[in-house]
């Protein structure tokens, strides 16, 4: 049993490291009010839209990481990418979470990146979004959740009927990541079958200026970067058979198959996060005294410092075995479920005990850890909630 980084994680870290202190810090200096205590308002425009200046960074420093190489980074090879797997990028995902909220959540992209859902693309489509997709000239999103339907998204409400050699789409999505911005969307409908049938839902790639198309609502998300998520409209959209993505009814299972990364990567995430309060933590409880003594020398705050470095490392050695387990082409559904079940606890956890143990100085804005207090919950929530993830895991232990 190897317990060592892959050689590759620790170059590509590195390598980050230099890439954002040449690239993406000087970006934060010049623009640090959309960092600041007043981020929320400073970033989005009174219909909660990102303002172009913030838009603007995004979209230099997506430029800038596909020159260098990290965007595509998760894609293969013969799309452009760098081939990472599973475990390596985890890894590196830990690392970017491991330092205070900045630009450099621009460098991989997110839910508006690279995804290898695309994969199933045709050579046409390859040419017009995957191809575009990968140089970072556009974006995309994912859009499954629906106003009455997240957890059991197969119950959709969202239909495609063939009409003629077109797709008419109605329905309404919601809580789409990149909703608001996306080049196009990768759109779920029904198109045969019953009701919480996995078969019978297709994925359709839908241009943001097809008629019938529309942005609604941007939502107004906690702790999030604001102006993120957005509810989308079909109302008898009309596309063409060729804008079907992989198999028309197969479009689920399909996307199903690649769920389990993300989950693994939230995971990853977590752990990096929870190291970075954990650090600040524990070098503010060496400086910190009340009563005359230290207050790190004191069982109340080091044991509970103590009890988050134990789950750190657990979570850690949990994920890295989830990603191996699918790198190696293993089942790891039941690992990737834990993984992110006890991920996302971690994640609260953490800011939860960084809070107390800073005291006043953590509950206010001038510590990054009443956003991250913010954030995490969301952990618990997005990419399978905490009792999705329970139901997964009784689902393969009995
Ligand atoms: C910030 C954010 C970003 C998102 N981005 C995207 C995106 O880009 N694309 C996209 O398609 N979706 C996105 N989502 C949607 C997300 O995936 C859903 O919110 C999530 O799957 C939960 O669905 P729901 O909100 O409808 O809750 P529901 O499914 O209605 O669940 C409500 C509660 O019931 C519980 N519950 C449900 N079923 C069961 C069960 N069988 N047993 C026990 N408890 C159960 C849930 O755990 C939860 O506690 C995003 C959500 C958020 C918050």
């Amino acid at each position: 049993m190897d317990f060592s980084e892959p050689s590759e994680a620790v170059q590509i870290k590195k390598a980050l490291d230099e890439f954002i202190d040449q690239e993406v810090a000087p970006l934060e200096n010049e623009y640090d009010e959309f960092l600041g205590a007043d981020y929320e308002k400073e970033i989005v425009d009174d219909e909660h839209r990102q303002v172009p200046e913030y838009r603007n960074i995004v979209e230099e420093i997506r430029q800038k990481s596909v020159e260098a190489g990290f965007y595509g980074m998760t894609m293969p090879e013969e799309v452009g990418g760098g081939d990472v797997d599973i475990l390596t990028r985890a890894i590196v995902g830990e690392h970017m979470s491991n330092r205070p909220p900045g630009f450099h959540s621009s460098i991989f992209g997110g839910a508006g990146g690279p995804t290898p859902i695309l994969l199933a693309c045709d050579d046409r489509q390859r040419e017009e979004y995957l191809e575009p997709l990968m140089d970072g000239e556009i974006t995309t999103c994912f859009a499954l959740t629906e106003p009455g339907h997240g957890s059991d998204a197969h119950y959709m409400d969202t239909t495609a009927e063939k009409d003629g050699d077109e797709w008419v789409i109605s329905g309404q999505k919601c809580y789409i990541t990149n909703g608001p911005y996306a080049d196009f969307a990768m759109v779920f409908a029904r198109t045969s079958g019953e009701d919480g049938d996995l078969g019978g839902i297709t994925c359709f790639l839908v241009d943001k200026d097809n008629p019938g198309f529309e942005v609604g609502k941007i939502h107004r998300a906690m702790g999030m970067t604001p102006g993120t998520h957005s509810e989308l409209y079909f109302n008898d959209c009309r596309v063409g058979e060729e804008q079907v993505l992989g198999e028309v009814d197969k479009g689920f299972q399909s996307a199903m198959d690649w769920i389990g990364g993300g989950r693994i990567n939230i995971a990853a995430g977590s752990v990096g996060t929870a190291q970075f309060l954990l650090d600040m933590s524990v070098e503010y409880a060496r400086e910190r005294e009340t009563f005359e003594k230290k207050i790190g020398h004191r069982q109340g705050i080091s044991f509970q410092l103590a009890e988050l470095a134990t789950d750190i490392e657990q979570v850690r050695q949990l994920y890295r075995y989830a990603a191996w387990k699918m790198d190696n082409g293993e089942r790891a559904r039941k690992e990737e479920s834990m993984a992110k079940l006890r991920g996302a606890k971690l994640a609260n956890d953490a800011a939860d005990i960084a809070m107390q143990v800073h005291g006043g100085a953590g509950f206010m804005k001038d510590l990054p850890i009443e956003r991250n207090y913010r954030s995490a919950r969301v952990f618990r929530i997005f990419e399978g909630t905490d009792e999705i993830q329970k139901r997964t895991i009784a689902r393969e232990l009995i």
